[in-house]
Parts: structure tokens; sequence; C-alpha cells
């Protein structure tokens, strides 16, 4: 076969050089063909689009026509033409086809309609569907927004560890990190294990987020972000968590409050609007396809201002609704971690708008958010301390972001560590920063996934990620 240089699909579709010859290779989609003329729908992951390609059985081997089959890759060198055919502007005549791989009739996406659970045994193979293809274009362009926000308003990519001696985040039970012999292990009279022969010389794991090195870096070079591969042991078989996920954690030198909350909403508005103008395409299968609400919901997120609101604020609204007659699973006393219900009830029936919320019980936040100087006053009656953590909770969602402004003094900081019992002989480094030139900041996290789950309208998050891992899963 002549050799002529590759127009990707997505290329080949906005040229209008009719009578060009050009070459393209790409996945059968399908073949169908009638009156000795057959038609390729292809496809090369360049765009949820196909082009088709036009043959004559008579002007090929009918061995390699045969070959021709869903699944199998080919290359085709062909005329561009004006097509004939609705909602395609140009199609290929095929002049010479080359079969790269053959595909026989076990290629398990022979069938359309097979279920997300079925998709996910074969996840070496789901990105050829349209709506993997479509969610994985997504994502790549939601990192893109990321880096492109983040740049163009000056913060740093800073890259923190993925293995750490530290387990005092808190964030989430930790996988361990040993090249030990985990059958002839080192342990000492009481049977506690002895790391100091250990790779590390002492007990590592994964990390289960970049935040405290992050603030080692906004207390530096004053505007930082992470993005990169968090780990969480716990055992949530959830459609919202994952074992490896992404996460993006912006930190920053001298925001407040208000600050923090402009950025995480300015910033999430940003995300939303790149994909409403770079994924169109996709946009519009997944809105057909897979969720008939999205585009319009993607919308209103960039037109909506978020709803600020604190947590008591919140408890009493809900206290409100459950004395008009509304039920929930689970009681919601102040003091008590609101429950995905309690969340999707704020968002989803009384605002219909994301919210923010702030100033949660000291008792059910981390350790390093900063105190609020004055208690909360519910019914009345003053409340115990809140910090100020910020919550960005979204329609279907639920969290999405959790943040806070940290807090920078050391007596406070070193209080609440020794307090809780906060295991802290490894991160004398992290209390240096509220001992040398201390400043107030702070940042929040985004879990990457969770902002495809919402950009792409799809339900499960083990369906937003290639290869995911969850309890049990570590396939592909
Ligand atoms: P959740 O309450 O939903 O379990 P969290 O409060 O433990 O989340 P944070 O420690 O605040 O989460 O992490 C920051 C962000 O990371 C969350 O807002 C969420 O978007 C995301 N995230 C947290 N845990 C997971 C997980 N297991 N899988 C995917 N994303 C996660
Ligand atoms: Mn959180």
């Amino acid at each position: 076969m002549e050799k002529i240089r590759r127009t990707k699909v997505t290329d080949v579709l906005k040229r209008t050089d009719f009578g060009a010859t050009v070459n393209v290779k790409g996945w059968v989609r399908s073949k169908r063909g009638s009156k000795g003329i057959f038609f390729i729908a292809l496809n090369d992951g360049s765009t949820i689009k196909n082009v088709q390609i036009v043959g004559e059985d008579q002007n090929f081997d009918e061995s390699v026509v045969k070959l021709i089959t869903t699944g199998a890759c080919i290359s085709v060198n062909g005329i561009l033409v004006e097509s004939p055919a609705a909602g395609q502007a140009s199609e290929i005549q095929a002049k010479e086809i080359e079969i790269l791989g053959a595909c026989d009739n076990s290629y398990p996406l022979q069938k359309k309609g097979a279920s997300w659970e079925y998709l996910r045994t074969v996840a070496h193979l789901r990105p050829r569907t349209n709506t993997f293809g479509a969610v994985f274009r997504i994502r790549h362009n939601m990192a893109m927004a990321i880096h492109s926000y983040f740049h163009q308003k000056g913060f740093f990519y800073f890259h923190t560890p993925l293995i750490t001696a530290s387990d005092c985040e808190g964030a989430g039970q930790m996988f361990q990190v040993t090249t030990k012999n985990l059958y002839d292990l080192k342990k000492d009279e009481n049977g506690q294990i002895i790391y100091d022969d250990d790779f590390f010389g002492k007990q590592t794991s994964l990390t289960v987020s970049g935040q405290l090195e992050g603030e080692l870096a906004a207390t530096s070079l004053g505007a930082i972000y992470t993005f990169g591969p968090t780990f969480r042991a716990e055992n949530s078989n959830t459609p919202r968590h994952l074992a490896e996920f992404w996460m993006v954690e912006p930190e920053v030198a001298f925001i407040d409050l208000d600050d923090l909350m402009d950025l995480e909403e300015d910033f999430i508005k940003y995300c939303v609007k790149w994909a409403l103008d770079n994924c169109k395409e996709d946009l519009e299968f997944l809105n057909k396809m897979v969720d008939k609400g999205l585009i319009e919901r993607l919308q209103g997120i960039i037109d909506t201002e978020f709803v600020r609101l604190s947590y008591t604020e919140g408890i009493e609204i809900l206290q409100e609704a459950m004395k008009n007659g509304k039920k929930f699973e689970f009681p919601c006393n102040w003091g008590d971690d609101l429950a995905s219900e309690h969340e999707r009830y704020l968002v989803e029936e009384h605002f219909k708008k994301p919210v923010i919320m702030t100033h949660y019980p000291k008792s059910i936040k981390a350790f390093y958010m900063k105190i609020d100087d004055e208690k909360p006053v519910l019914n009345g009656q003053e409340m115990e301390e809140t910090v100020q953590g910020t919550d960005v909770l979204f329609p279907q969602i639920g969290e999405i972001i959790g943040g806070s402004v940290r807090e920078e003094n050391y007596d406070k900081l070193l209080g609440e560590i020794e307090r809780r019992e906060v295991p802290m002989k490894d991160m004398w480094w992290y209390l240096d920063t509220r001992k040398y030139g201390t400043c107030p900041h702070g940042g929040f996290g985004l879990g990457f996934e969770r902002l495809i789950l919402f950009v792409t309208g799809m339900q499960n998050i083990r369906d937003v990620i290639p290869f995911p891992r969850t309890p049990g899963h570590a396939d592909f």
C-alpha cells in the first residue's frame, strides 16, 4: 500500500479540500453493506465522531473485506469527498485498505448497550467505546484546565512526595510501603515491628494528601498547587470513593476564609467553563446518552453564585425542615458530622445551588484548621468552638472540595496536636513553618475524579478513572 501521511479523524472531518488523497487509521466501529458497496464507521480516538469509509467490494480482495470486522484496526488510503449522507460533511472513498490488526468475534465490545459493571471487567478495552472515549478526553481537558488556571494566576506546580513517613494527616487509612519480608518480621519484646532495617529505616506509607508539604511550599513560594495521585485504604465501597485517586491541592499564603472561598468558587467555574468551551462534542454525546440534564447543569454552575453558609446555619435549616416533617435516616444535632442525605437536602432541595459550608465544629475537623475567635449561637445557646474549614457541596456529588484556613499560631497548633495525641514525632518540620516567620495561609483539596463525575454526568467514580482501584480490585 502506498505510504501517505496519516490524518487524524478529527482533522480529516474538518477538511474541505475534496478530491484530496488521504490516509486514516483507526478501529472499525461498524461495517454494513448493500449491493456490492460497504460502509465502515472508523474511529481513531481523536474525536467522538467516526469517519465514514465507502468502498466497492469489487475493488478489494475478498479476503481483506472479510477481515473488516467490528474492532479490527485498519489503514485506509482514499479520496476525501463531500458526503451525500445526512449528519456528516465528508466521507472517504476507499482506494486501498490494509488490515493492521484483525479482530475476531470474541471481541468483548461487540454488543451495544453493555452495562457499566460489565465494561469495568474489560477496562483495558473500554476506552474504545464512545462513552469512555468521551470521558477520558474530558479528563485530559480537565487536567489542562487545572494547570492553565493556576499557571495564569501565578501559582507554582509543586511536587510533593508520594511516599511519606508522617501518619498524622488523619485524612484516611494509609497503605504501608515496605521491602521487608512479611514472613519474617523483626519485632521488639512487645511484638512491635522494628523498621530500622526497612528500606527507609522507618515506617512509611503512601500519602493521603500533599497538604502538609504544600504548606511548606506556600509559606515560601507564596502560592502553589499540587496535582497528583493520593491513596486511601478506607474500606468505603461507595460510588464516590477510590483507594487511589488524584487530588488537586492549592495552598496560598496571606489569604483569609473569604479569599479561600472566592478561590474555590472561581476555580471550579473556570474548569466547568473550560469543559463547555473545549469538549463540546463529547459533552453533547454524554448529554444525549448518559445524562439529559448535563449541559444545562454545567451552564447553571457558571451562572450561579454559590451559597455560603456556616455549619450552624446549616443545622438550623435541617432542624427546621425536620420540624416541618422532613425525615432523615441520621440525626443532625450540632456537633454531628453531616451525613450525605443532609448535604443533599441543603444543596438539591433547599438551595438548589452549590453550597460552601464553613465554620465546622472543631471536634469533627482536622487538627490544623484555624480556630474561630467566636463561638456560634444556636437557639440562644452558645455552642462549642468552630474552625475555619470549608467544604464545597455539589449537587449529586456531595463534597467536591475540602479546605481550610490553617492554624498559623505555633502554640495553638501544638496545643491541638497534643490534645488530640496526633503522632508528630516525624513532623518537626511542619511545626517549623509556624516557628520561623509564620503567616496566615490556607488551601483546599479537590478530588479530581469527583470533578470529572460532575462534568461528565457519570454516576460511578469507577467509570471516570481508566483503571480504578477499590477494595478487592486492582486489575489491569
Ligand atoms: P469524604 O467525606 O467524601 O470521604 P474527605 O472529607 O475524607 O471526603 P478530604 O480529606 O477533605 O476528603 O479530601 C479532599 C477531597 O478529596 C474531597 O473533598 C473529595 O473531593 C476527594 N476525596 C476524598 N476521599 C476520596 C476518595 N476516597 N476517592 C476519591 N476522592 C476522594
Ligand atoms: Mn473533607
